[in-house]
This record gives structure tokens, C-alpha cells and sequence, in this order.
């Protein structure tokens, strides 16, 4: 057996935020091009039965075959489902409707919070081939602290929270942060807060500098430097089934999401990969 060079340790990061509309999806498209745009290997599992992220990365329904409920179901092994991407480095496992019944479905099997988690062991071996050395798994999690968001927290180093800077942000964080603690209590002692990252602000409403003085005020240091400012080039890529790095890279959106990317890994303390 040759031995290869052995691989970029593994980070598993969950998108979640039981609001919708808070920019987790697109920040798991946007993140994740960012990372791989610096050398990462990154993939994306869409874990909400909207399939957003699929469709934002150019993955249409009619292309997906295998969706993460043939793997949560234990049909398939998870990179059956895994497709490539237009993004170098850059892979996903869509997710279709199929999802939503997937809840009931296990409702009663003793394992229903940890399908996640055995799904992803053998990409998380260091025996796994070259062609799944991910070194960041982002999953994108539904508008909800259901039960496919527990399977995300289960299976995650960390939680990455997407919080819009409006009003009512502190009060739906809570409950987040206190799901967080359950999790890791009962079923991943592992389980950290990655980070908060502050989404959709707009320099010239006022509402949004007090919520980010309030945030920063609450969460300290767990709370980015970077912002991603509300950008119009952001809303309109998806409709071109393409991350905003691809469709505009010089946009401020593209330019904040490479610097929310570079600030990560400069957190967590990893030398970048080699691009
Ligand atoms: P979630 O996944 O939390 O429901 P989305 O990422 O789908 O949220 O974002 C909700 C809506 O806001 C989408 O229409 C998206 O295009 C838009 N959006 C997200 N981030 C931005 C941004 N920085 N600037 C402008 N629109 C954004
Ligand atoms: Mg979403």
C-alpha cells in the first residue's frame, strides 16, 4: 500500500439558525467557494429539504439522482451522492423534498440523531481515498432546530451562526445557544461555537449598527470582524445557479466572503493550503 501524504485535518462546520431568511445558505455557498478559492476541499451537504444551496451551486432537481435522504436513509454511502461543482475543490450533496419525510421516517429508530454523524465517518477516516480529503464539510441546516439540524450539531465540530442584522437577532440566538448546550451535553461533548458571522448589514441604517453594537456587546470575541453588507450581486447569483465569487468576484459581497474565509482559518490557527 503507498502511502500518500496524509490529509489536511478534517473540520466539520454547521450552518444553523432556526430563522429563515438569515443568510445561512448563502453563506455556505459563499464560504465554501471562498474556502476552496484558497486551496481548501470543501463540500457542502444540503441538509434542508428546500435545496437552496443545490440549486445556488447549479445542481437542478432533475439532476439530483442521490440526494442526502437516500443517504440519511442509509440507501447509499455519502459520496454516491456527492457531485462536483463548477467551483474547483468544490463539492456538494444536494438535497431534495424527499427530506421532510425523512423525520417521521425515523421517528422511532434509536440512531435518529447520530445519521449524520456515522454517514460522515468514512470521510472523516484518514484512510479515505485522495478524492475525499475534504478539509472543511459545511453543512447548510433547514430554518428550524428539528431534527435534521440535531443530526447537523451531532456530527459538527462547530457551529457557525449566520445572524441578520436586524431587531429581533439576540432573541431567536438564545434559543440557538441553548440548543448548542443540550447537543453537546447529550450527544457531542465536542461541539464548539464557531463563530457568529454578521449578515445583510447596511452601513447607512442606523437599526443595523445598534444590533451589531448589541451582538458584539453579548457574544465578545465569537462575533467576526467581517461583515457581509447587504449586496444586490449576492441576491442575484443564485438565479444564475452560481456563488456570487463566480458571478462577480469584485462585488463587495464576493470580497467580504473571501475575507470572512481568510478569517476563519486564520482563527482556528491552520496554515492555508497550498492553492
Ligand atoms: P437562509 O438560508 O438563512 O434561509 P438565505 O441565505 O437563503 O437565508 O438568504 C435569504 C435571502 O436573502 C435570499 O434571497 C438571499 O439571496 C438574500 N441574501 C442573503 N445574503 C444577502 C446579502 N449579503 N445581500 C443581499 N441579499 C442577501
Ligand atoms: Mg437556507
Amino acid at each position: 500500500v503507498k502511502a500518500g501524504p496524509s490529509p489536511r485535518p478534517l473540520r466539520i462546520i454547521a450552518l444553523a439558525n432556526q430563522k429563515g431568511g438569515v443568510g445561512k445558505t448563502t453563506t455556505a455557498i459563499n464560504l465554501g467557494t471562498a474556502l476552496a478559492a484558497i486551496g481548501e476541499q470543501v463540500l457542502i451537504i444540503d441538509l434542508d429539504p428546500q435545496g437552496n444551496a443545490s440549486t445556488g451551486l447549479g445542481i437542478d432537481r432533475r439532476q439530483r439522482r442521490l440526494s442526502t435522504y437516500d443517504v440519511l436513509a442509509g440507501e447509499v454511502p455519502l459520496m454516491q451522492a456527492v457531485q462536483a461543482t463548477a467551483v474547483p475543490r468544490l463539492s456538494v450533496a444536494p438535497s431534495t423534498m424527499d427530506l421532510l419525510g425523512l423525520e417521521m421516517e425515523m421517528a422511532s429508530a434509536q440512531d435518529r440523531a447520530q445519521r449524520l454523524r456515522r454517514v460522515l465517518e468514512p470521510v472523516v477516516s484518514d484512510e479515505r481515498p485522495e478524492d475525499e480529503r475534504f478539509s472543511y464539510v459545511l453543512i447548510d441546516c433547514p430554518p428550524s432546530l428539528n431534527l435534521l439540524t440535531i443530526n447537523a450539531l451531532a456530527a459538527a465540530h462547530a457551529v457557525l451562526v449566520p445572524l441578520q442584522c436586524e431587531f429581533f437577532a439576540l432573541e431567536g440566538l438564545s434559543q440557538l445557544l441553548r440548543t448548542v448546550e443540550q447537543v453537546r451535553g447529550a450527544l457531542n461533548p465536542r461541539l464548539t461555537i464557531q463563530g457568529i458571522v454578521l449578515t445583510m448589514f447596511d452601513p447607512r441604517n442606523n437599526l443595523s449598527a445598534q444590533v451589531v453594537a448589541d451582538v458584539r456587546e453579548f457574544m465578545g470575541d465569537k462575533v467576526y470582524e467581517t461583515m457581509i453588507p447587504r449586496n444586490v450581486r449576492v441576491s442575484e447569483a443564485p438565479s444564475h445557479g452560481k456563488p456570487v465569487l463566480l458571478y462577480d468576484l469584485k462585488c463587495a459581497g464576493s470580497q467580504a466572503y473571501l475575507r470572512l474565509a481568510s478569517e476563519i482559518i486564520q482563527r482556528e490557527g491552520r496554515l492555508p493550503a497550498a492553492a
